[in-house]
């Protein structure tokens, strides 16, 4: 595996290959999520890179930008276990000039949900990830259903800017009692983690409702509102597959969306259905 920092020494590569690329963009503090998507790359692509950087423009100010989880001894370890053939580390003043020309996320779809509490949030989000397609010139981009509204957003701008790029969606990997993994997780108490498991009790419970044919979003909220009970909830919403609002529950074009705080940690988990 070949650990490049600078911009350029990795553009040398991605633009004189030939070889199909996927790409795994992460912040770092990789878990089993991350590999998910790196294996799937690695089945499906020839070249595969993985970007670990934590992205200064997506956090809002008081946000946990100084304080997220770096694991880079790990994390290389992780990549070169996965079979990563690029791990790219840059540092910000590698990504970011001053007075840059900037996107903005979609006024609507990109200002709701996790766009409405974190408002700026996915203009970061879109900016990165678009100076890392043009750096990398992914054939495949792999993004996790974890972050639902990240991964329809970027599956937006590819369409909207006309990107000569496949983005792939994949499953919500969760550990063995449920828990969504995120590098977040590391800020729980053993007692939070216990009262964060009631997020993913939430949404099984949800789930069995609508299996068992309820398909009223008014009810399923209000049972998922019970199932957290004691929970700072930020949002519960039930929305189509592009982020639109749904009158009742469609299946196989219905995501189920949480966001709460337990203690200082902000938590988000989804189901699609
Ligand atoms: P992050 O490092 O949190 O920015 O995440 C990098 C990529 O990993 C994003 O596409 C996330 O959606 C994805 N990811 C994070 N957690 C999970 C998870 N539990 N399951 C699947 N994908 C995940």
């Amino acid at each position: 595996m070949k650990i490049i920092t600078d911009k350029q020494e990795l553009q040398n590569i991605t633009k004189n290959t030939t070889q199909t690329i996927g790409f795994v963009p992460t912040m770092g503090a990789l878990h089993e999520g991350h590999i998910s998507l790196i294996k799937k790359a690695r089945e499906e692509n020839e070249l595969v890179i993985v970007s670990i950087f934590v992205n200064p423009t997506q956090f809002l100010a008081g946000e946990d930008f100084d304080k997220y989880p770096k694991k880079d001894v790990a994390d290389k370890k992780i990549c070169e276990l996965a079979g990563v053939d690029i791990l790219f580390m840059p540092n910000i003043s590698m990504m970011y000039g001053i007075d840059e020309v900037t996107i903005k996320a979609p006024q609507t779809r990109g200002f709701i949900l996790d766009g409405f509490k974190r408002p700026g949030h996915f203009d970061g989000v879109l900016q990165i990830v678009l100076k890392l397609f043009n750096l990398v010139q992914p054939t495949n981009a792999y993004f996790g259903r974890k972050d639902a509204q990240q991964v329809i957003l970027i599956k937006q701008m590819v369409e909207n800017l006309f990107l000569p790029i496949n983005v792939i969606d994949c499953p919500l990997i969760r550990d063995n009692d449920g828990l969504a993994l995120s590098s977040r997780n590391a800020y729980l108490t053993s007692e939070e983690k216990t009262e964060a498991l009631k997020i993913s009790k939430s949404l099984q419970n949800a789930t069995k409702l609508i299996v068992a044919g309820n398909f009223d979003i008014n009810q399923i909220k209000k049972a998922m509102e019970e199932t957290m009970e004691g929970i700072d909830i930020e949002y519960i919403e039930i929305v189509s597959k592009d982020l639109n609002q749904l009158k009742i529950i469609e299946l196989k074009n219905t995501i189920i969306l949480v966001a709460v705080k337990i203690g200082t940690t902000r938590l988000i988990d989804n189901i699609w259905i």
